[in-house]
């Protein structure tokens, strides 16, 4: 079965724009699946623009790597949250996206993927990348998100921010 934005006058089809959602938002809300039960995590990420990607940091066990190992599909939610606007109406730009999880071990890719991360949730990105030496790297655990589809939505008035 296929579904789409039902309201059109609210659908953003613009890829630039969806793109916008997850370079300025600070997290994304991530739905996964095992045994017919479902589980959500929240995520800071770094998103990559060229791979249409998303990298984050999280610890090396716990229930969604074990879900990740039977079931790699997620679907998620990145939100720009303008709240409640002077009509009373809620102003959101959301995406909602779905893609395959997985963890990354190669060093290289882990490198960018901390690259694109740290830029993306710091303030001092550079200090902080300076710091971070292959070594600790290595051990550290990083994921990603490879999105297979958006769809993008917006609720604003004309009086709320943009
Ligand atoms: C804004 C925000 C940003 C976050 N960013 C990251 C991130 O970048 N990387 C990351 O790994 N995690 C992040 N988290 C935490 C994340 O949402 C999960 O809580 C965390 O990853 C633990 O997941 P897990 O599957 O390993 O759970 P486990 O540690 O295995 O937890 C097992 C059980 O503990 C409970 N539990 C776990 N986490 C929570 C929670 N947050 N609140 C209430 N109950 C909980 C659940 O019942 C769960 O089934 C973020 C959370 C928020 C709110």
């Amino acid at each position: 079965m296929s579904f789409h934005v039902r309201r059109k006058d609210r659908e953003i089809t613009d890829l630039t724009e969806m793109r916008q959602v997850f370079l300025n938002t600070k997290y994304v809300t991530v739905a996964l699946c095992m045994h017919e039960e479902p589980y959500l995590v929240s995520l800071s990420h770094g998103y990559d623009q060229a791979k249409n990607c998303l990298y984050f940091h999280c610890a090396p066990e716990g229930k969604k790597l074990v879900i990740l190992q039977v079931n790699n599909k997620v679907w998620g939610q990145a939100v720009l949250d303008f709240g409640v606007t002077e009509e009373c109406d809620y102003a959101y730009t959301s995406v909602h996206f779905q893609g395959k999880m997985s963890l990354i071990t190669d060093l290289t890719e882990k490198q960018h993927a901390i690259e694109v991360l740290v830029r993306q949730v710091s303030l001092n990105p550079e200090d902080k990348l300076a710091k971070i030496k292959p070594e600790k790297l290595e051990k550290t655990t990083m994921g990603k998100i490879e999105i297979t589809y958006m769809s993008g939505k917006k609720h604003q008035s004309s009086k709320s921010k943009s």
